[in-house]
């Protein structure tokens, strides 16, 4: 029998659930792009998205996804032929490396392999080796989705500064951005990139590039960039054509509004702790679970795990049996594993992971683990005892 009529939840790292009241800001007859109050609106939206990044820096807004502003963050600083350090804690570190690369970038990797958050140190003897300082960036992820690794962006900026080296740090928060701790200035980010499906709870279709002023010096540096990514015209709303280069983005853009109003009422320390909590939650759940079976989590110390996004393994095919029977009877997708096999392996059937990411609460996510404790159960995969009891603990001791 299935159990899965009645609301479904998408527990995936991306798309993430859309509020509803998101979804009936953006449910309107479309509106003047001209003049009027889509363009008001949008002049109001700069100081509330410096809030979440923790930024007095500018932001480009883009018609694109988390790839479109990889590729618009990278054009308006980096040319092609010129040199930057890549730096992977998984799949999408290796991706935004590939973009560069697309791009005629000359690009440097250092591959920190699926299990382990990026060693400053390391990091800091591969600038070493530009002795010229020829590398114009350091690529980070703040948060790897594919491996749900955090990695500390400011002890990256320690190793630029240490070693007077002028590369710009540009981190990839498309994960990270209002579920695990950011703050853009205070740790040293130059140029930093998020898109709109993930902490911002919105549907995907929309590209931010967050830049300081030693970005914009670099900018400005260029002999040419791309008219459509280029940041200039787009950190200007006075010129409101321009500045979407075309259509704005109309409906998001009232959808936006919403979401940054609710992030603000309900404060970004509290955003952060509720994530926090929930992970947390996630955490004990699956530590249970562990003591008695096959499944691992994929970071072992929790101080290298996002708030965001949990990747977990079980012997394969069981982790795709489990994501399916979630689906089919208990109305909850899990996410697919990413990156952790190569494509059409039948290791993939043995990844999945949980998304934890922008409007979820205490009742979703011990929905969502208890709804994993049946699957577990009903298929016969081996667990420990107790998974539930461990969560409910966590929730009921914060609360
Ligand atoms: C989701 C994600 C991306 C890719 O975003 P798309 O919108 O799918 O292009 C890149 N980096 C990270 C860290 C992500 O979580």
């Amino acid at each position: 029998m299935t159990l899965s009529q009645g609301r479904s939840y998408l527990a995936i790292p991306g798309p993430s659930v859309v509020p509803d009241r998101v979804l009936q800001a953006m449910h309107r007859a479309a509106p003047n792009i001209y003049e009027g109050a889509l363009v008001e609106l949008t002049h109001g939206l700069v100081p509330d998205l410096r809030r979440v990044a923790r930024t007095q820096g500018e932001v480009a807004m883009y018609i694109a996804n988390g790839h479109g502003a990889w590729e618009a963050a990278l054009s308006n600083v980096v040319a092609a032929g010129e040199r930057v350090l890549c730096v992977a804690t998984g799949r999408f570190g290796v991706g935004w490396g590939e973009m560069a690369q697309a791009l005629g970038i000359e690009v440097d990797m250092v591959d920190f392999g699926l299990h382990a958050p990026l060693d400053p140190e390391r990091v800091g003897a591969a600038l070493r080796r530009d002795h010229a300082q020829k590398l114009k960036a350091v690529l980070i992820s703040h948060v790897d989705t594919s491996t749900s690794v955090v990695n500390d962006v400011a002890a990256v900026r320690a190793e630029l500064d240490r070693l007077g080296h002028p590369a710009l740090l540009m981190v990839d928060c498309i994960a990270s951005l209002a579920c695990d701790r950011f703050e853009m200035d205070a740790w040293g980010v130059d140029v930093m990139v998020a898109a709109s499906q993930k902490g911002l709870m919105l549907p995907p279709g929309m590209g931010f590039v967050f830049f300081n002023d030693h970005a914009a010096q670099s900018r400005k540096a260029m002999t040419r960039v791309s008219r459509y990514w280029d940041w200039q015209p787009r950190s200007r709303p006075e010129l409101y054509y321009e500045y979407f280069n075309g259509t704005a983005l109309t409906h998001h853009l009232y959808g936006l509004r919403v979401s940054l109003d609710m992030l603000h009422d309900e404060g970004m320390e509290q955003v952060w702790a509720r994530h926090e909590t929930l992970a947390q939650a996630i955490w004990a759940a699956c530590d249970a679970w562990s003591s008695g079976g096959d499944l691992r989590l994929n970071v072992d110390d929790p101080a290298h795990r996002s708030r965001a996004v949990t990747a977990a393994a079980l012997t394969a095919p069981d982790a795709t049996r489990l994501r399916q029977w979630l689906s089919e009877r208990a109305g909850v997708t899990l996410g697919i594993g990413l990156g952790m096999a190569p494509p059409g392996d039948p290791a993939c059937d043995g990844f999945f992971r949980l998304g934890h990411m922008g409007h979820i609460n205490a009742h979703m996510v011990l929905g969502m683990l208890s709804s994993v404790q049946a699957g577990m159960a009903a298929l016969g995969i081996a667990h420990g005892a107790g998974g539930m009891d461990a969560a409910t603990a966590i929730v009921a001791d914060c609360a």
